[in-house]
């Protein structure tokens, strides 16, 4: 009889193409397994967590309740498990992040004879496979995004919950309570993506730009738990849709960064920074603070910042805006908001979010190039050109008219004076950035 496999869900919670389901399923009862693992739930954040549970209670009601969930070390528990059941394979889709590539590795070792099989990983092209034709990585993006195109990949791969036999184990863990505010599963995701399909994408170009329209898909926290793989989505796209596509290359372009440079995650990626002049110190606290809070007294920075409070998400343009305020308005540390960032954002993604981090303060690939500073009035005045996304999330401006929301000087006095004076920070920062450049 052909020994029971073990299908170990990490950011792959769904059935639908599934190229590693399938694998799992190509002999006899799968055990579909999920380990709560302190070293990844701890640094998460809570709303991310929560999104986690109810992701994986949306798995577990797809599997009619067979999900099996435990807590503890993968290289203990996963295992044991494995010796328990007797199985043959232990199957995956490939963690090419820095700590899930240590883990796996050992995982892998721990299981002995046991087979550990990775099967696909949650990027259209695994990280690592495009590079440059003397094998080297990219380190610019619009090359890389060429390379990757010319580089393919597969359709979506053909499986449901029907694709294999499921087997259900007593005892594990109850998946912890905890309700997101974003729907979650591989459903909620479908759905989600229809719905932008079938409407915003086609306006997606302009739209996107835009904070106080839903013009972006909402999916990132579904593509960060691999509710859906993108392949399911590039396979939908038509032509006139390469903006688009665009966007999920640059999440494909840098998660292959962090996997050619894994202490990416924690230092700048260009080293030349690593002599740059931060602020730091209680006065640097205090206004990391205020930034953390929405107190800047800059109505699309403020703004931002409450969005990110209140919904867990943030738009696009206004991460940037909000970004660049802290690194070069008030000249901390890209690492500070970046941590911040994975503490309250339900779709906190270590490569997209440092790497993002690193290109707005100019540390990164591409160099967003450093004297490019973001001025937050005309930024707020050009993308929330009629003041309704303050308006939105900054309660004290609800009473200011249209775009008048952008003026610094025509606020209402319960708002926060701005805490900064942008002209004078931008030539502090361009000093500093010559500091380095000169070095
Ligand atoms: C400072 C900063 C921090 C960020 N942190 C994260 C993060 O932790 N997790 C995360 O997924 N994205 C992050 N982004 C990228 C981007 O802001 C989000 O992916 C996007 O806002 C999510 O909303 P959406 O799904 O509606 O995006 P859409 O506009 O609908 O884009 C579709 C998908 O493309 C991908 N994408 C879009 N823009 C980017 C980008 N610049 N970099 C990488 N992938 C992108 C995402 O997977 C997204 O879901 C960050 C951007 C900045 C400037």
């Amino acid at each position: 009889m052909t020994p029971p496999a073990i299908m170990w869900f990490r950011r792959d919670l769904r059935v639908g193409d599934h190229p590693a389901l399938l694998a799992a399923a190509d002999g006899g009862e799968v055990l579909p397994l999920f380990v709560l693992d302190d070293r990844l739930l701890k640094p998460a954040g809570e709303p991310r967590r929560r999104f986690l549970y109810d992701c994986l209670r949306a798995l577990d009601r797809d599997l009619s309740g067979r999900l099996h969930v435990v807590h503890g070390d993968p290289v203990r528990v996963v295992p044991e498990l494995a010796a328990k059941i007797g199985a043959g394979g232990v199957h995956v889709s490939a963690d090419t992040g820095p700590y899930g590539r240590e883990r796996d590795e050992q995982v892998r070792k721990a299981l002995g004879d046991i087979d550990f099989v990775r099967t696909g990983s949650p990027y259209a092209v695994t990280p690592g496979r495009v590079r440059k034709s003397d094998g080297e990585p990219y380190r610019v993006f619009t090359p890389f995004r060429r390379a990757w195109l010319d580089h393919g990949w597969r359709q979506p791969a053909k499986s449901d919950v029907d694709s294999a036999q499921w087997m259900k184990l007593k005892g594990g863990e109850k998946i912890p309570a905890g309700k997101s505010e974003l729907p979650a599963g591989e459903q909620a995701a479908l759905e989600a993506w229809q719905d932008f399909r079938d409407g915003a994408l086609a306006d997606y170009d302009t739209g996107r730009d835009r904070p106080d329209r839903n013009g972006t898909s909402m999916l990132a926290a579904y593509l960060r738990w691999g509710c859906v793989h993108p392949r399911t989505l590039l396979a939908d796209l038509k032509p006139g849709h390469e903006t688009f596509r665009s966007e999920l290359a640059w999440r494909e372009f840098y998660a292959d960064v962090l996997w050619h440079r894994p202490n990416t995650a924690r230092e700048n990626y260009d080293r030349k920074f690593d002599k740059f002049e931060h602020d730091t110190g209680k006065a640097a606290r205090q206004r990391f603070e205020a930034w953390c809070e929405g107190r800047t007294g800059y109505p699309v920075v403020d703004a931002g910042m409450r969005q990110l409070l209140a919904e867990n998400w943030m738009h696009n343009r206004v991460r940037m805006i909000v970004a660049s305020f802290l690194v070069k308005d008030l000249h901390l540390p890209w690492w500070w908001g970046a941590r911040h960032f994975m503490r309250h954002l339900i779709d906190g993604d270590l490569a997209s979010n440092q790497h993002n981090w690193q290109w707005v303060a100019g540390c990164g690939t591409d160099a967003a190039p450093y004297f490019r500073i973001f001025n937050p009035t005309t930024q707020g005045e050009k993308f929330d050109p009629n003041g309704d996304y303050v308006r939105k999330y900054v309660p004290e401006l609800r009473g200011v008219p249209g775009k008048t929301v952008h003026k610094l000087g025509k606020l209402p006095a319960d708002y926060p004076a701005p805490m900064v004076d942008h002209n004078h920070e931008r030539r502090v920062s361009l000093d500093r950035y010559e500091a380095v450049r000169t070095s």
